[in-house]
């Protein structure tokens, strides 16, 4: 078999088109093919438009798509491709050769090998194994997320979790929504304001979904979600996400440990160096931390307080929900007696917490009957984080947003060979 023969079915082309030749430059380290339309062609041709008869127009370019490299050296596609004309409406067009990826310079296979590259590494690494500019690979991703996207089915979704995340330190804030019942990511968009309630709605018909299907929203206690919830999704119980309510007591407590810190000269070298001690839970704590934390409480700091509070509201979550509720109410209690005793309003932090537990009850107690919380929320966020979108490098919004589809919205890519391990099931 001669090579232009065995490149033919390598390439898997049909008889529509044929291998001219085959050659390495080794000025450039390329392989390079050359391929030609065949008679054939033409009689299978049809207009795109009407499906009317064409014939050979004309030929442009030469053309050339990067392929797949052979033996590690760099490998081109070059092709003088047809235009075609309709004999039915008169129009001209460029034949779209089979070999061709949703980019005009890539082919199909060199796609699926730099998409599959992308969603394990960073794409400026992608770049320099592929030897292609970032931009290009960028484009190529959105190519594939956009129409991946526009075939999204989300007429199941009844249970959306919804949380902001920032693209760069405190700037550029999107707003996710997910499905929480088959952990996929549905809608991202720029902003954290209740108008992105209405985008995801009509997102959600667009794609065969329904908002009035909505049953239920896990959101935080943002006023700007639950004005968007009310105005665009009047159906849906609101659901206060565990976890936001966890992290605004875990935020109270480093906040009274401040506020005890410049107190006095003793308390501040007691508590010095201790942030993350009360941030985690003591059986994340190493035997050292432990210790320490140990030495500390014997001094009964408000810190200290602070921190018995906040444990003891995680662990409400654990009750069943009659006394759940009782116990909500008996802490709010609890923490507002303690914040009359502490001098200079030490508990203020924690006091604003049980505030506003008691005026977002309904929501929070909903919790219980929901069993669903933004625990994939938290996990696309992590996955996420500042320092790896800083490693990154996404330079626009909309490279991010594909990303994230790209990664987590279960989109359907046939031609890659399994989905990214945060998406399986
Ligand atoms: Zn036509």
């Amino acid at each position: 078999m001669e090579i232009e023969q065995t490149m033919h079915s390598m390439l898997g082309l049909g008889m529509e088109w044929a291998v001219l030749s085959c050659r390495f430059i080794p000025a450039t380290h390329t392989f390079l093919i050359t391929i030609r339309e065949t008679a054939l062609l033409w009689r299978k041709e049809r207009c795109p438009k009407d499906g009317g008869q064409v014939f050979c127009y004309d030929h442009v370019g030469p053309v050339r798509w990067k392929h797949l490299n052979v033996f590690n050296q760099a490998c081109e596609l070059i092709c003088d491709l047809p235009r075609a004309k309709c004999r039915a409406c008169g129009r001209v067009y460029r034949v779209t050769p089979p070999w061709e990826g949703l980019s005009k310079h890539f082919t199909r296979d060199f796609e699926a090998f730099a998409l599959t590259l992308m969603r394990e590494m960073p794409v400026n690494r992608v770049s320099d194994i592929v030897g292609v500019a970032d931009g290009r690979l960028w484009r190529m991703l959105l190519a594939h997320v956009h129409r991946a996207y526009a075939k999204l089915n989300m007429a199941s979704v009844s249970i959306v979790g919804a949380d902001e995340m920032n693209r760069r330190k405190g700037h550029n804030y999107l707003t996710l929504f997910c499905d929480l019942s088959a952990k996929r990511l549905l809608f991202a968009t720029p902003g954290r304001d209740a108008l992105t309630w209405d985008k995801f709605a009509q997102s959600l018909r667009d794609h065969g979904g329904d908002p009035s299907s909505v049953s239920q929203v896990s959101v935080d206690m943002s006023p700007a979600y639950r004005e968007g919830v009310n105005a665009y999704f009047p159906h849906a119980q609101t659901v206060f996400d565990k976890f936001h309510l966890i992290g605004h007591a875990s935020s109270a407590v480093d906040a009274v440990r401040r506020l005890e810190t410049n107190l006095d000269r003793r308390r501040k070298a007691l508590l010095k160096d201790s942030r993350w001690l009360w941030l985690k839970n003591p059986h994340n704590l190493s035997p050292l931390q432990q210790r320490r934390l140990a030495r500390i409480d014997r001094h009964s700091l408000w810190t200290a307080k602070a921190y018995q509070m906040r444990l003891a509201l995680q662990a409400i979550y654990l009750l069943p929900l009659p006394r759940a509720k009782r116990r909500l109410l008996s802490w709010c209690r609890w923490v507002n007696r303690a914040a009359i005793l502490a001098p200079a309003h030490l508990l203020r932090p924690m006091l604003r917490v049980a505030n506003m537990i008691s005026s977002h009850l309904p929501g929070i107690l909903a919790h219980w009957s929901a069993k669903v919380t933004n625990a994939f929320l938290e996990g696309l966020n992590s996955l996420f984080s500042a320092t790896k979108r800083k490693a990154r490098g996404y330079r626009s919004i909309n490279y991010f947003i594909a990303m994230l589809y790209f990664t987590s919205a279960k989109l359907s890519f046939p031609f890659l060979p399994h989905p990214p391990f945060h998406c399986k099931s």
